[in-house]
């Protein structure tokens, strides 16, 4: 492999992808340039137990025994004919990184509504974690728009230290699009029954600042009051920095089934995308772009076993988890808006259950609510 590697992004991808090099023997120079002061994390825990009372060990990965340079700068472009990533440093000066080969592991960054005023809080970073952490030190009320995972994590963590939480969404329920409109019902209640009001099928009307607060009123609906506005209403791919570097297709960053870097139909020799900022060309398929800690780490480990030559592990199932007011809530498969459910498991002392999911295609689908040890069992038979 080149002497010459270097990755743009030190998360959860570039973590797999540098382990399982060196798993493998693999001891290039890897050079990682990342501008956030704080990577590499985990993100996880940022809405969950790190924001109500996290400390730094709780997100921190330790890249000490992997023998890579952390270039701390952020990456304005890809110079494709001279090798070279550009790069600004926090003191403003700019400079030229060369490679031999580029892995791109830039993430995604958080989605805005047109509607939102530019300072409305989101949460994607350590950094913003602390951030809201603080503005809500003393119970502050919040308004969060966006019941996905992340708002629906967030506002579970802001009941949990006392503030009072209004979530809204224009969906019918929680976790819509995630669980493919399964358990609406239960995960609205386990809400409630958290303290956090619930707004579904809610359409934003107006969003003003009021004296040190915000008000959000609703078409048809009430207008919410709150210390804090928060969106949480999903990510794009951060790969804005690329635009003039002749690599995007119709703003994405499309890769192969390997992680090769594609541009109008051919592959662009030495360079690899990884993680959430790639879409995925999928046989006879639209692209698809997952935003999953687990298949992050499995896009970053496939592409150490393309590079060094071995033969590649077959990739798990799809995986996925996410929090609901305490319960952990797993999902092992591909859900069916219209798969029909089939209790598995249940253990009521512990709120644990696993259901079934049956597709009509003849594909299934599992959701576990606190069934930890099932899900294990299945990831590891698959
Ligand atoms: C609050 C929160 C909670 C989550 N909870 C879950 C969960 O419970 N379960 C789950 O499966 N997934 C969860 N996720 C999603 C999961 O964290 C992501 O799928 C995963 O982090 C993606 O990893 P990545 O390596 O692709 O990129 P990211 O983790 O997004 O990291 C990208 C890195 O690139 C850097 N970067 C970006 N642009 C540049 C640039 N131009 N120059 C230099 N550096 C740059 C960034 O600073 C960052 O460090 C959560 C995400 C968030 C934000």
């Amino acid at each position: 492999m080149s002497e010459s590697l270097v990755v743009v992004g030190a998360s959860v991808a570039t973590t797999a992808f540098i382990e399982r090099l060196r798993e493998l023997g693999n001891s290039s120079q890897v050079r990682v340039i990342d501008c956030d002061p704080d990577a590499p994390y985990d993100r996880p825990p940022l809405s969950k137990h790190y924001l109500v009372e996290g400390e730094a060990g709780d997100i921190a990965v330790d890249w000490s025994d992997l023998d890579a340079e952390l270039v701390r700068a952020r990456a304005t472009s890809v110079d494709t004919s001279a090798s070279v990533v550009r790069v600004e440093y926090p003191d403003g000066r700019v400079g030229a990184v060369p490679f031999d080969q580029l892995v791109i592991a830039t993430g995604a960054s958080a989605a805005r509504l047109p509607i939102e005023p530019a300072d409305t809080t989101v949460l994607r970073s350590a950094a913003d974690a602390r951030n809201l952490r603080e503005r809500t030190a003393n119970g502050e009320s919040a308004v969060v728009i966006g019941a996905g995972a992340i708002g629906v994590e967030l506002a579970s963590s802001l009941a949990a230290r006392g503030s009072k939480v209004a979530l809204l969404d224009r969906a019918a329920g929680p976790l819509e699009r995630l669980l493919a409109g399964h358990l609406g019902q239960e995960t609205s209640t386990w809400l409630a029954d958290a303290g956090v009001v619930c707004h579904w099928e809610a359409d934003i009307a107006r969003i003003s600042a009021t004296d040190g607060g915000w008000e959000v009123e609703l078409r048809d609906g009430p207008v919410l009051v709150g210390d804090v506005l928060i969106s949480a209403v999903g990510a794009r791919p951060a790969v804005a920095w690329l635009e003039d570097s002749g690599l995007l297709t119709h703003g994405a960053l499309m890769v192969d089934a390997d992680g090769r870097v594609v541009q109008a139909g051919t592959v662009v020799p030495h360079l690899f995308g990884i993680g959430d900022a790639v879409t995925r060309i999928r046989e006879g398929g639209p692209g698809t772009r997952t935003e999953s800690w687990a298949e992050a780490r499995q896009q970053g480990a496939s592409l150490a076993e393309l590079l060094t030559g071995v033969s590649r592990q077959p990739a798990p199932p799809s995986y996925f988890w996410t929090e609901v007011a305490g319960r952990k809530v797993q999902v092992v498969g591909s859900l069916h808006p219209d798969a029909v459910p089939v209790l598995e498991f249940e253990n009521p002392e512990r709120g644990a259950t696993l259901h079934r999911y049956d597709a009509p295609d003849g594909t299934s689908a599992w959701i576990g609510v606190n069934a930890q040890p099932r899900i294990a069992r299945l990831l590891t038979a698959a």
